[in-house]
């Protein structure tokens, strides 16, 4: 999961780009960069860390021009270093003749990176959007296809999620994968024209939302004004469910719908036939607060937000090592000191992955004295990996991808533990059939032969 920012035509585009960006810092901390167009060339600087602290004023200042892409990474992909970051640039004769920034995982990408290094191309790193970005420029620089064609070609060849953003000195290109896993949305300020991930990169640089880039299509801003080209046809929409549950900010609006209102129907779905007893309602902050304040409130036992979150331990933070990954659950999360004694709690969690993170947080509530703790998690059992952007373990560290609730609760400590049902979350969006819900059914949209060979379904 990432996310991306395209300007057109705006003054001094790197610096709403960059603010736009800074909105959507939840969605990858591991680096980010910038690339602008100032008419003529492109100028690009990258960097590992936050958005605060790679593109800083001084260096916004070098990147001149009205146009921008720009990218905050996660990596799910390749390792998080200087090479996988974005935008990645294609280089002909030492001149930049486009960035690319994309968000997304490509399910055939070890196919397509050994074509391109048959055509005597360097992979530099071990991400997607580096070959994306190389396939599309060996075949409309080298081919002679010219952009437009070659993006079709990659949409017609590349398989999984893309939501990607294509920068050259004169236009900018948005296209989605024609699945729509990733969000994408279009807005309009001051004449310009803005494309980001999520919609509250266009509230925070104060643009109108004008739309969504549709899956299986390819927009294009130039001179002349505004191009719809033609796509490549989708099939099935296969939106990824876990935007609404998790990853998206509560004040996005992501394919076409409020996260927040979604967030709410998953708490009061939740809630629906529960009769556990207790004294409080506890989040986990900040993803499960909106879900836990909803159950909450349908079951009328008040919340306390009684574990506080330090929003400084970011994840370039946390060593690798498994010491420093236990102890950064306790820099993250502390609890209210006395409140738990004797008490009984409901702790409400958007998902359960490998489950480590909460079964220490189950633990760390009993040492500070709770009586019992029910888990109540916003979304069915996660049984399955996902392909498609999220950085999920193999199927085996998946903590219910063989056991049943009551299992996983002795396994994470806890008194009782209840899901969302699969068909609750589907009554919580308004096309339910639009979403994808691979992960926790194992069924993977078609033509996705990785996941179904992997998956072993
Ligand atoms: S498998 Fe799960 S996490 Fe991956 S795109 Fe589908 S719903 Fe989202």
């Amino acid at each position: 999961m990432c996310g991306i920012m395209g300007l057109y035509g705006l003054q001094d585009a790197a610096i709403p780009a960059c603010e736009g960006l800074f909105a959507q810092q939840h969605r990858g901390q591991d680096s980010c960069g910038l690339a602008t167009s100032d008419g003529e060339t492109l100028h690009r600087f990258r960097g590992m860390g936050l958005v605060r602290d790679v593109l800083k004023p001084e260096v916004l200042h070098t990147l001149q021009g009205s146009s921008a892409v720009g990218h905050v990474r996660y990596p799910t992909q390749g390792a998080a270093r200087i090479e996988n970051s974005q935008p990645h640039l294609f280089v002909k004769e030492g001149r930049p003749l486009f960035a690319l920034a994309s968000n997304g995982d490509i399910t055939n990408l070890p196919e397509l990176g050994r074509e391109i290094e048959a055509r005597g191309y360097v992979l530099e790193g071990t991400n997607d959007a580096e070959v994306i970005a190389k396939t599309i420029g060996v075949w409309a620089f080298d081919d002679g296809l010219g952009l437009e064609a070659a993006i079709r070609r990659w949409m017609e060849r590349g398989s999984g999620a893309y939501s990607t953003v294509l920068l050259t000195p004169t236009e900018l290109y948005a296209f989605r994968d024609p699945h729509g896993f990733r969000p994408m949305c279009t807005g309009e300020k001051e004449g310009g024209v803005v494309v980001a991930s999520e919609s509250v990169a266009l509230d925070i640089i104060r643009a109108r939302f004008t739309g969504t880039v549709e899956p299986g299509g390819i927009l294009r801003w130039g001179p002349d004004g505004l191009s719809r080209l033609r796509g490549v046809e989708g099939g099935a929409r296969h939106h990824c469910i876990f935007e609404h549950i998790y990853f998206a900010r509560p004040d996005s609006q992501v394919f076409g719908e409020s996260v927040f209102d979604v967030r709410r129907r998953i708490g009061e779905a939740l809630a629906d036939g529960d009769d556990v007893a207790a004294d409080a309602v506890v989040p986990i902050p900040d993803s499960a607060n909106y879900i836990g304040l909803s159950y909450a409130n349908a079951r009328g036992i008040p919340l306390v937000f009684g574990l506080v979150r330090n929003h400084y331990v970011g994840r370039s933070f946390i060593a690798p090592d498994q010491v420093m990954r236990d102890d950064a659950v306790r820099l993250k999360f502390n609890p209210l000191p006395g409140f738990f004694r004797g008490k009984s709690v409901v702790l409400v969690d958007d998902s359960i992955v490998r489950g480590t993170t909460i079964r220490k947080l189950v633990r760390m509530l009993r040492e500070n004295g709770a009586r019992e703790v029910h888990l109540r998690i916003g979304s069915p059992p996660i049984r399955y990996s996902c392909y498609y952007g999220i950085d999920t373990p193999d199927r085996e560290r998946l903590v219910a991808a063989h056991r049943a609730a009551p299992e996983v609760a002795d396994q994470l400590g806890a008194n009782s533990l209840r899901y969302l049902s699969l068909e609750g979350l589907r009554s919580c969006v308004r096309n339910a059939s639009h979403f994808c819900y691979a992960c926790f059914t194992g069924a993977y949209p078609a033509g996705c032969k990785r996941a179904t060979q992997e998956a072993g379904c």
